[in-house]
């Protein structure tokens, strides 16, 4: 009897990266998680290209990519999506591939991140006024007065909290964080 021929193509690489990977082998390319996306517009290729693009194994083509880098971890398209891929985490996955591969080359998606990832170690939570506007100073002024009237709308509606919050026991999160980060650390250098 021959024994099973183990395959390691890219796909079965995300899959075995990610928690509840294998789900990706149901994706119905419907579209949803690009629909929900609030980085869609900044994204070369919606989740749902990425996805196809990951089946048919161009692999430097997902990893140059900037939607991973513009995944701001909002978790909208995996509470949406009807195969329950774990997409959220897909990303995640794609940004280790894509750092390991020396493919960390989208300054605007990585400086986006950064902010993101900056608020949430200070504050443990996302602050949209606060990432929205550092975003587009930076990257898009002529957007800011469109950004502006939007924020006012928001504000009016009481959807818009104008100071960041930060979660309780700020502190063990932290410490959580800076524990993840040492052990990242030394799994690079391994
Ligand atoms: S929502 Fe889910 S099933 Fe639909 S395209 Fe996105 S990943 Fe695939
Ligand atoms: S988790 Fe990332 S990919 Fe999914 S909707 Fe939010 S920003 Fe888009």
């Amino acid at each position: 009897m021959t024994a099973p021929q183990h395959r390691n193509t890219f796909f079965d690489r995300v899959v075995a990266a990610t928690p509840g990977g294998e789900l990706l082998s149901r994706c119905l390319q419907c579209g949803s998680c690009g629909g929900s996306c609030p980085s869609g517009a900044d994204m070369d290729h919606t989740p749902r290209a990425l996805f196809a693009m990951i089946s048919a194994g161009l692999e430097d083509e997902v990893l140059s990519s900037n939607t991973p880098w513009y995944c701001v971890s909002c978790y909208a398209c995996t509470t949406r999506c009807p195969q329950n891929i774990p997409i959220t985490d897909i990303m995640y996955t794609l940004k280790e591939m894509a750092i390991r591969a020396g493919r960390y080359d989208h300054p605007h998606a990585a400086k986006f991140s950064e902010t993101f990832i900056g608020f949430v170690e200070q504050r443990g939570r996302s602050f949209e006024a606060g990432l929205a506007t550092r975003y587009h100073l930076f990257h898009h002024p002529q957007q800011v007065i469109k950004l502006g009237i939007m924020g006012v709308g928001m504000l009016r509606r009481n959807r818009l909290p104008l100071r960041p919050k930060s979660i309780r026991q700020i502190d063990q999160l932290q410490a959580i964080l800076a524990e993840a980060k040492a052990l990242a650390a030394k799994e690079v250098e391994a």
